[in-house]
C-alpha cells in the first residue's frame, strides 16, 4: 500500500526551465500564476499552483500544481503537493528545522481550510498569496472551506509571515478563465 504524488510532464519540464533564483517577489508569483494557468489549460488539474522558495535569496525549490482529479486524491491541492515534494527533495519533514533557511510558500490563491492547517505543520516561514478566498469562490465556484476567521493572525502568532494581494488581478484572470471554461468544480460540500 502506498500513494504517490507526481507532477505532470509539462510541469517537470517547466520546473527545469526556471532560473535557480527568482529574487523579486512579484516574479515568483508570476511564475506560480503561469503554472496555475497551464495546469487547467493542459487538463492536468485545477487552476492552482504553489511554489516553495528560499525566502531571502529567492532560490527556487520547486513549483507544484493541483493534482486532485488526475491522481484521485482530494488532498492533492497545490500547497500540499508543493510542500510534500519540497520536503522529499530536501529530505526533511520540517522545512523550518534547525539550521535551515526560511522557506516561503507562494500561492496563486488564498489557501483553503485544509491547506491553511498544513502550513504550520510544514515549517514554512512565509506565505505569499495572490487572489483572496472570496475572489476564488466568486470566480470559480470552489468552496474554500471554513478557514479560521483570523487566519492571518494565527499564522503570524506562529512566526509565519503573511503577504496578501500579490498580483491579485493576474491571479484572478486565471480563475475567471477557469470559471468560464466549464471544467468541473470537484469539491461539493458547500454549506
Ligand atoms: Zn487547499
Amino acid at each position: 500500500m502506498s500513494c504517490e504524488i507526481t507532477l505532470p510532464d509539462w510541469a517537470i519540464a517547466e520546473n527545469k526551465l526556471l532560473p535557480d533564483r527568482i529574487e523579486d517577489l512579484e516574479d515568483r508569483m508570476r511564475a506560480v500564476i503561469q503554472f496555475s494557468r497551464l495546469n487547467f489549460e493542459l487538463d492536468t488539474g485545477g487552476p492552482f499552483a504553489a511554489g516553495v522558495f528560499e525566502k531571502t535569496t529567492g532560490e527556487v525549490v520547486l513549483i507544484g500544481v493541483n493534482r486532485v482529479v488526475p491522481m484521485n486524491m482530494s488532498s492533492a491541492h497545490a500547497e500540499i503537493v508543493a510542500i510534500s515534494l519540497a520536503q522529499q527533495k530536501l529530505q526533511t519533514f520540517d522545512l523550518g528545522g534547525p539550521g535551515m533557511p526560511e522557506y516561503q510558500l507562494v500561492v496563486n490563491g488564498r489557501p483553503c481550510a485544509m491547506c491553511f492547517g498544513s502550513i504550520p505543520w510544514s515549517g514554512i516561514r512565509s506565505l505569499v498569496v495572490g487572489a483572496s478566498g472570496d475572489q476564488i469562490e466568486t470566480l470559480t465556484g470552489f468552496d474554500e472551506g471554513p478557514i479560521h476567521p483570523n487566519w492571518q493572525a494565527e499564522l503570524k502568532r506562529r512566526g509565519i509571515e503573511v503577504v496578501e494581494g500579490v498580483l491579485a488581478d493576474e491571479a484572478c484572470e486565471v480563475f475567471r478563465d477557469f470559471g468560464q471554461s466549464g471544467q468541473p468544480i470537484y469539491n461539493g460540500r458547500s454549506g
